[in-house]
């Protein structure tokens, strides 16, 4: 490690401490006393729901959205090459900052490196809600992680529901913005939408920033960005580059399936990424960042993940839509189907059947989450359906 990213290393590591006591002044400092795995959110009790189950390996997991291939060849030789830096500081890093940068046509300035995208979702929520209390509007069901980091940190949520046909409702959230302009920290948009799939176009992120109170940032949460196959769907890291105020989440734990190795990012102008900084935690797996240079580099392997998971994605919703039931049009590695009926104890069918399928998202609770598995994966979770669900329901699928 050079003298020079020493220090800046232990400056910066000072400055988080100096963060973290200046919010010992603050209402919300338990946040930080208490790590992400033991807050009590959702999807933490669900993860931690699954300490309990002794034959993990055995179950379909079908739940997390994750990339169930594994990391290519490519990928595992960078990282098991960088084993032998285990004992350093982060460095040397394989230059992933700027690997990034040079990916998305950025400057290294633009790129806050966090363990997983999940990170710049927190680090984002601290720092635009902190100052008099901001809060965020969205919409529900999305990635709930902002609502309840924001929430943790004693500020608030404004969701609003989702269209008719399960999208973004684009007018409503600039009439919100402009009604709770005063008290916004900022807008939190998923792009495509988990849990529905579906994407906001690029018209309607122009519509959507365009209508907003000047100034006011928005982060834009693109973990499922490699999955979508739509002309209408476009990043808005462009929107980046013209100075709106723009903060785009990405992630290595979906198509580059490194979710259990922990890499993401934030891009957002060099004003932003300052100001996010001291909140995140500047401690990235110094494995991880060599995985995630092989990862950005080989494309061919994640061009397979997303056509053999398109595939398997339209192939189980046919089948689905077959045996009657509605799915949603979905541009991810899963989609929603409707049961007609509540879902969780549909949940918990499959799970004694050996298939582990997402957890509820309310208001949609007749709604099921499927992530896209192996073929062999798929396979388990059609044949436990037709036992926990029939095939005989009425009316028929319209894939909308
Ligand atoms: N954003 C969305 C929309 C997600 O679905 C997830 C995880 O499932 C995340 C962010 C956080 O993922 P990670 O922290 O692994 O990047």
């Amino acid at each position: 490690m050079s003298e020079e990213k020493s220090v800046s290393r232990r400056t910066f590591v000072g400055g988080v401490a100096a963060a973290a006591g200046v919010l010992g002044f603050m209402p919300g400092a338990n946040l930080f006393a208490m790590p992400l795995a033991m807050r009590d959110t959702g999807l933490n009790r669900e993860r931690a729901a699954l300490d309990e189950l002794s034959d993990y390996d055995g179950y379909a997991k079908i739940s997390f959205n994750e990339n169930p291939y594994g990391p290519p060849e490519s990928v595992l030789k960078a990282m098991t090459k960088a084993f032998k830096y285990s004992n350093r500081y982060g460095y040397p890093d394989g230059g992933i900052v700027e690997e990034i940068a040079k990916a998305h046509g950025v400057k290294p300035e633009n790129i806050l490196l966090t363990a997983g995208s999940g990170e710049v979702l927190d680090v984002v929520g601290t720092t635009f809600t902190r100052d008099g209390m901001k809060k965020v509007l969205g919409s529900e069901p999305s990635y709930s992680q902002v609502y309840e980091h924001v929430v943790g940190v004693k500020s608030e949520a404004v969701k609003l529901p989702l269209t008719a046909d399960y999208r973004q409702d684009i007018p409503a959230l600039i009439k919100a913005a402009h009604d709770h302009a005063k008290d916004l920290g900022f807008v939190y948009l998923c792009n495509p939408n988990n849990p529905t799939g579906r994407i906001v176009t690029k018209a309607e992120i122009k519509q959507l920033l365009d209508g907003l109170p000047p100034a006011m940032p928005v982060l834009i949460d693109e973990a499922y960005h490699h999955f979508v196959n739509n002309a209408d769907y476009a990043t808005s890291i462009p929107y980046v580059l013209e100075g709106r105020p723009v903060i785009v989440a990405r992630t290595f734990s979906k198509i580059a399936a490194l979710a259990g190795m922990r890499l993401g990012f934030a891009i957002a102008s060099k004003e932003f990424v300052n100001k996010m900084r001291p909140w995140s935690m500047g401690s990235i797996s110094a494995v991880v960042k060599w995985g995630g240079v092989a990862a950005l580099a080989d494309t061919d392997s994640q061009a397979r993940v997303k056509k053999v998971t398109i595939d398997l994605r339209e192939q189980t919703m046919a089948q689905l839509n077959k045996w009657g039931y509605e799915t949603i049009k979905s541009d991810t590695n899963f989609f929603m189907v409707s049961l007609k009926k509540p879902v969780v104890p549909v949940i918990e069918a499959f799970k004694k059947k050996g298939v582990l399928v997402g957890r509820p998202f309310p208001p949609m609770n007749t709604h099921l989450r499927v992530s896209i598995g192996t073929p062999d994966e798929m396979a388990r979770f059609q044949a436990a359906w037709k036992e926990i669900m029939g095939t005989a329901s009425a009316g028929s699928g319209n894939g909308k």
